[in-house]
């Protein structure tokens, strides 16, 4: 088969079912309020930026820039190597330990980011004969760790812990690995991570939580999902969390007992043949570590706009999910609206990213809205009142809309 024909003939038939894909180019730092361009528009315009996982306002944080340059002036920009060689940094060491420490586990390893972790963690501790659990919803990095381990891999029906019970009393593998997202990336509603820890220390299976979208904002400290429900190493002994998104910095850890960690050191094999970050994005992350400390304002200011949104969205009837995280969907169901929706709201100046399969399952497209602790109340009240028009005047295309019938190209990640 000639390339470029294949190629053009898989973007045709994405653009036809109205799920192609678009960059858009930032013009200026990330925070609430950006510049960018778009859509394919030539030219940037300013948002109110209501797509981004910068929850607290970290990642044009000046302290974190600051502790990047001073750390290249200390120890250069490049790490040279993967941990293992010689890239393996004393400020990588300081970072494990202060991670290590601000979630309760004996032990932390630093990954380049979430998505090799990920990888890491499942690869290095199942093979063939062994059993991988996830929840549907899980992020795409853990699906894709489960299927290159090789491990049964098999999915439970969203946060349902009777489902897991059934399914991990009909296996027979001896290493049973249990992950699920703390916080669901595109639903933002959290894990019964109690009733899972207790189903797998009942059934002598691994638990393992993905905090990428709690770590940083929730519980005492910003110390994760967690360390909200009173969960340490004996309830979920492999945690994992990144640094992307509350931290504002880049990167991703996994924290454990010191034995977990010494194994995924020699068995992990994106960490393993991986060149280390560079020794400044430590430094960064560990200055966003401080300011979980010294600017705990911004966990509250979070907080507060969560609530204050839920407030005026659900006096506005906008159709939210069940969630209390800075991840607010707005459930549209059909592709082709959910963009015409975005779209209305890009021509206001409102940046909120339309999400469709395969990132979620057929039906279920949405407005990821998120919050940020720097969103002002005046801003989320434009955000509610342009959303309440802007899925008013898309209303009749709707019934349109859902009666056409939508090619099924997509390999749906989220199919059981
Ligand atoms: C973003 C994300 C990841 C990947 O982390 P990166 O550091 O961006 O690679 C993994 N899991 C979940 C749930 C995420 O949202």
């Amino acid at each position: 088969m000639n390339l470029e024909t294949f190629l053009q003939d898989a973007l045709d038939a994405r653009r036809a079912a109205h799920l192609y894909r678009e960059r858009a180019t930032l013009y200026s730092p990330q925070g609430a309020a950006v510049s960018a361009a778009r859509y394919g528009q030539p030219i940037a315009r300013d948002y109110l930026n209501f797509a981004s996982n910068d929850y607290l306002g970290l990642a044009a944080h000046p302290a974190l820039g600051q502790a990047a340059t001073a750390a290249s002036a200390q120890a250069g920009f490049g790490s040279g190597a993967s941990h293992l060689v010689c890239g393996h940094h004393q400020l990588h060491r300081d970072l494990e330990a202060a991670l290590a420490a601000r979630t309760g586990r004996e032990a932390a390893i630093v990954f380049s980011t979430g998505f090799a972790a990920n990888m890491g963690v499942i690869t290095a501790l199942l093979g063939r004969g062994d059993a991988v659990l996830q929840d549907r919803l899980n992020h795409a990095s853990l699906i894709d760790g489960a299927r290159l381990s090789g491990a049964d891999f098999k999915r439970f029906r969203h946060n349902d812990v009777a489902h897991l019970a059934d399914l991990l009393a009909a296996s027979r593998a001896a290493r049973r690995l249990v992950a699920v997202d703390a916080v669901f990336s595109m639903d933002g509603d959290l894990a019964p991570l109690a009733d899972l820890a207790a189903l797998c220390q009942q059934h002598d299976a691994w638990l393992m939580a993905d905090d990428a979208h709690g770590f940083g904002w929730l519980g005492p400290q910003g110390a994760g999902t967690c360390a909200a429900l009173g969960l340490g190493a004996t309830e979920v002994p492999i945690l994992m969390g990144t640094l992307g998104k509350a931290l504002g910095s880049y990167g991703a850890f996994v924290a454990g007992s010191r034995a977990l960690i010494d194994y995924l050191v020699q068995f992990a094999r994106p960490y393993i043949y991986s060149t280390a970050m560079p020794p400044a994005v430590a430094a960064a992350t560990l200055a966003a570590l401080d300011l979980l400390d010294s600017e705990s304002f911004r966990r509250e200011a979070l907080v507060e706009n969560i609530v204050l949104f839920r407030r005026e969205a659900a006096a506005r009837n906008l159709p939210l999910l069940a969630s209390n995280t800075p991840i607010q969907p707005v459930l549209i169901g059909d592709d082709a609206r959910v963009m015409v929706i975005a779209k209305l709201l890009d021509a206001q100046g409102f940046w909120v990213a339309p999400i469709r399969p395969p990132t979620v399952p057929a039906g279920t497209a949405r407005l990821r809205i998120t919050l940020s602790a720097t969103h002002t109340r005046a801003q989320l009240i434009a955000l509610v009142d342009a959303l309440a028009r802007a899925l008013a005047a898309t209303e009749i295309k709707t019934l349109a809309a859902t009666q056409t019938i939508r090619p099924q190209t997509e390999e749906a990640d989220h199919d059981l």
